[in-house]
C-alpha cells in the first residue's frame, strides 16, 4: 500500500479512497505508522507518536464510515502537530527541558476542532524551544533534518511539521507562526504553509510566544488541502479575546474565484542585497510566469519594510519576556534534574530558570526585560509599537483602491534555501536574518500562504518558495491565486 507515500497523495485522495472503499482508516493509519516511524528514524520530525491509542481510534472511526452520510473533508486523516499546541492528557513541550514532564490538561481550541472533523493525530512534532528560531536547532530534545538534503535544516521554527509533510509522514500539519515560523520551514522543505490573519483561528491552547503576533496555521502538500485544514480550524472562540467574528463559510468556494482580475503587488523593498541568486531567479521566473498569463503586476513600496526586524526583536522579546515568566519549575512539573531537590524558594527558580531553560529563549527574556525596563521603555518598547503601526499602514496603503492599490502581494519567504546544519547556530543575528520577508506580515497581522515555486526538486535542487500576502481576512484570494499558481506551474514531480 505505498501509494500513500508519495507526494502526489494528498488528503483529497485519502478522502476519496476512503468515500470509495480501497482502504479503511485502519488500514491507512496502521500503514502510516508504520512508515512514519521508520522513516523518522532519519528525519527526526517527530517528538513523539500516539501508535496505540490512535489506531483504536481509527477502528472506532470504521466503525461509523457506514453509518456517515456526509463524510468531513478531515476524517480519519492523519495530522501531525507542533508541540507547542496542547492535547489533553498528552506531554506538549515546546522542546524546552522546563515542560520535560508536563501534561496537558485541556485540548487547545484547534484541536477541538480537528477532534470534532475525526481527525487522527499521529503524534507530535520538534520545534526551536518556544518557538524560538529558524532551523529547529534550538529544541533541547533533538535535531530535524531537511527530508529533501539531510545535511541541511528543515527551517524552523515549525520545522518538525514542515519536514513531516514533506517526508510523506503525514498527510497534513498544525504550525505556528510568530514571525515566519510556519512559512519559512515550509520554504525550506518545499511544502505549502499557511500564515493566518491575526484573529482567524484561536490561540487558546497554544503555548504563548509573542501574543500579538502568534497564530496558529497548517501545513500541507497542495494548497487545497491547506484550505481544507483552515477552514476546520479557523473561527470565532469565546476562549480567545483576540478572536474574531468572521464568517469564513465563503473560502469554501475558494476555487471559484476570478484570479484573472486580481492586481498583483511586488515590493521593491523584498529584492535586498544578500538575497541568493538561486532564490531571485526563482521568485523572478514565478512572476514572469503569471505576468505571461496576463496577471497584472505591479511594482509596489513598502518603505518602512527595512525596520521591521529590529521592530520585531524589541516587540517579540517583550511579549515573550512576560509569556514566559511562568515557567518557573514549580507550574507545569519540575524538570527531571530538580526533582526532589530541597532547595529555597528562589534558589529554585534561578537553577530551573537557569538550566532548563536553553540559550536562546534567556536571551530573549533579558532583551525583554530590558527594553520594557523604567527608562528604556520609551526609548524601545513604545517606539517599536510606533513603528510597527508605520508597517502596516504601508501595507494598508498598498491595498487600497481608491489609490489604485493592489488585491495581493508576491514576494520571497526567506533570503536563500535550506542552509546546512550548524552553519548559523553559532551566529544569531545572520540567524534572524532569515525572517527578514516574513516578519513584516505578522507585524501587521496579515494573512499570507507559502507554497514553492516549483514542484521540480530533482537533482539536488532546493525549493524555492513565495509568498502571496492578502487583505485581513482575506485567505480566500490568496488561497484562490495560489491554488491557481500551483494547478499550472507547482506540478510535483
Ligand atoms: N524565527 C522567528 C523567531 O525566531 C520566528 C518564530 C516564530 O514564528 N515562531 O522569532
Amino acid at each position: 500500500m505505498n501509494t500513500f507515500f508519495n507526494k502526489n497523495f494528498t488528503i483529497e485522495e485519502y478522502h476519496k479512497g476512503l468515500r470509495e472503499k480501497k482502504f479503511s482508516v485502519f488500514e491507512a493509519i496502521k500503514e502510516f505508522f508504520i512508515y512514519t516511524q521508520k522513516e523518522d528514524v532519519k528525519i527526526g520530525a517527530f517528538l513523539e507518536f500516539y501508535k496505540d491509542e490512535e489506531l483504536d481510534r481509527a477502528q472506532e472511526l470504521d466503525l461509523q464510515l457506514d453509518k456517515i452520510e456526509k463524510l468531513s473533508p478531515l476524517f480519519g486523516v492523519p495530522i501531525a502537530i507542533k508541540d507547542n499546541i496542547l492535547i489533553n492528557k498528552h506531554r506538549t513541550t515546546s522542546a524546552s527541558k522546563i515542560l520535560k514532564n508536563y501534561i496537558a490538561s485541556y485540548d487547545a481550541t484547534v484541536i477541538k476542532k480537528l477532534k470534532e472533523q475525526n481527525v487522527v493525530f499521529l503524534g507530535k512534532t520538534n520545534l526551536d524551544e518556544f518557538a524560538m528560531g529558524s532551523s529547529t536547532e534550538n529544541s533541547a530534545f533533538q535535531l530535524t533534518r531537511n527530508p529533501l538534503d539531510i545535511s541541511r535544516v528543515p527551517g524552523g521554527s515549525s520545522g518538525g511539521s514542515a519536514a513531516a509533510v514533506a517526508a510523506n509522514m503525514s498527510l497534513g500539519a498544525l504550525g505556528s507562526d510568530t514571525g515566519g515560523s510556519i512559512r519559512q520551514p515550509a520554504g525550506f522543505c518545499g511544502v505549502v504553509g499557511l500564515k493566518p490573519t491575526y484573529g482567524a483561528v484561536s490561540r487558546y491552547g497554544l503555548m504563548s510566544l509573542a501574543s500579538s503576533l502568534d497564530q496558529i496555521g497548517p501545513l500541507a502538500k497542495t494548497v487545497k488541502d491547506t484550505a481544507t485544514i483552515f477552514k476546520a480550524i479557523s473561527g470565532w472562540d469565546q476562549m480567545d479575546s483576540t478572536s474574531a467574528q468572521i464568517d469564513y463559510s465563503s473560502v469554501d468556494n475558494f476555487e471559484n474565484v476570478n484570479v484573472k482580475d486580481l492586481v498583483i503587488g511586488v515590493p521593491k523593498e523584498y529584492f535586498v542585497d544578500g538575497m541568493s541568486d538561486e532564490v531571485k531567479k526563482a521568485i523572478d521566473e514565478s512572476i514572469g510566469n503569471l505576468r505571461r498569463d496576463g496577471f497584472k503586476i505591479k511594482e509596489i513600496s513598502l518603505p518602512h519594510t527595512k525596520y521591521a526586524l529590529s521592530c520585531y526583536y524589541i516587540i517579540l522579546p517583550a511579549e515573550c519576556s512576560a509569556n514566559l515568566a511562568r515557567y518557573d519549575g514549580i507550574k507545569y512539573s519540575a524538570p527531571d534534574e530538580l526533582k526532589g531537590e530541597d532547595m529555597k524558594l528562589l534558589e529554585t527558580y534561578l537553577k530551573n530558570r537557569g538550566s532548563a531553560i536553553g540559550e536562546e529563549p534567556r536571551r530573549r527574556i533579558l532583551l525583554g526585560s530590558f527594553v520594557l525596563s523604567s527608562g528604556y521603555y520609551d526609548a524601545y518598547y513604545s517606539k517599536a509599537q510606533k513603528v510597527r503601526r508605520l508597517i502596516l499602514n504601508d501595507f494598508l496603503k498598498a491595498f487600497d483602491k481608491s489609490q489604485d492599490g493592489v488585491d495581493v502581494i508576491m514576494a520571497p519567504v526567506t533570503p536563500t534555501t535550506a542552509f546546512k546544519i550548524g552553519e548559523k547556530s553559532d551566529d544569531p543575528l545572520s540567524m534572524y536574518l532569515s525572517d527578514i520577508f516574513t516578519i513584516p506580515t505578522n507585524l501587521a497581522g496579515l494573512p499570507a500562504v507559502s507554497l514553492p515555486t516549483s514542484g521540480d526538486f530533482k537533482e539536488g535542487k532546493l525549493p524555492v518558495n513565495f509568498q502571496i500576502i492578502g487583505k485581513h481576512f482575506d485567505e480566500k484570494t490568496i488561497l484562490a491565486l495560489g491554488n491557481y499558481y500551483e494547478k499550472n506551474y507547482g506540478q510535483l514531480s
